[in-house]
């Protein structure tokens, strides 16, 4: 099959709300452990793209596939969680006053995690996982702090050190430095990149959007080009942003 070897193959999606295609033949394959960025004008398609791969929006039409063979139009929203397809919505949605600890304890508990449950001793295992999630996101010396009093950029990285606390293998990021200053946005690219490269707590596979071209740069992955609902242009990012069919899209009209 053609999606053997995938980590994730999106053919032909198709996504209508009252006959406006927001998906229209969607095709997308990225390779396990692969790093990609999606840019795309307002409106391209992008969050109904990742609708479709955690289970919120199920497709009128098409291949979702995870793993080159688990079909996810058939699986619910929990249990594609559970397969380790993580997303990181723009904005962050963390435990303001917990510690970044506590946070991360409760992630580690998962959807069954409640305050109650913090009572419990944690496990050797599950401290030094903390631990690890904690130097890999930068946050180690603020772990005792309420998380209430972090920067918005350290908030962002806290929730991504969430998602990590499960193993995930498909980290879907939704504008990460949407809001942030340049050097959190640099610190962010950092560790997007650290996160694409760690191999501590298992490979994963990462499809970030964002707007951010700069940012995008930075993380010099492959990029694919969203334009009415369908990939308008992939390759380097010199190679799209020269693509003259992507100029008339940000620019023309
Ligand atoms: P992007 O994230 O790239 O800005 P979206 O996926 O949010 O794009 O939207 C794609 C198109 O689908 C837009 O024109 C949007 O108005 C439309 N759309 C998205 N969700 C819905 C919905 N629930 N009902 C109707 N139209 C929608």
């Amino acid at each position: 099959s053609p999606a053997q070897g995938s980590i994730l193959y999106l053919d032909g999606v198709t996504v209508s709300f009252d006959g406006f295609k927001a998906l229209n033949a969607l095709s997308l394959v990225i390779a396990p452990g692969e790093l990609r960025t999606v840019i795309g004008p307002n409106g391209a398609g992008k969050t109904t793209m990742m609708d479709v791969i955690t289970g919120k929006t199920r497709p009128d039409a098409g291949d979702v596939l995870f793993d080159g063979h688990v079909d996810l139009t058939r699986l619910d929203e929990a249990a594609i969680a559970n397969l380790g397809i993580g997303r990181k919505f723009q904005k962050p949605t963390v435990f303001e006053k917990l510690s970044l600890f506590d946070n991360l304890e409760l992630a580690l508990k998962g959807p069954r995690g409640t305050l109650a449950t913090l009572f419990f001793t944690l496990s050797g295992e599950a401290k030094d996982r903390i631990g690890q999630v904690l130097t890999l996101v930068g946050l180690t010396d603020k772990a005792k702090l309420p998380a209430g009093q972090l920067s918005h950029g350290e908030k962002q990285w806290l929730e991504i050190g969430m998602l990590l606390m499960q193993d995930q293998r498909l980290l879907l990021l939704d504008e990460p430095v949407a809001g942030l200053t340049d050097a959190e946005t640099e610190a962010t690219a950092a560790l997007i990149l650290d996160l694409s490269r760690d191999r501590s707590l298992g490979e994963r596979s990462l499809v970030v959007v964002e707007h951010d071209m700069e940012f995008v740069r930075s993380l010099a992955a492959k990029v694919t080009v969203l334009h009415e609902g369908s990939v308008l242009a992939e390759g380097s990012i010199d190679a799209v942003q020269s693509n003259p069919r992507v100029v008339e899209v940000y620019l023309g009209r």
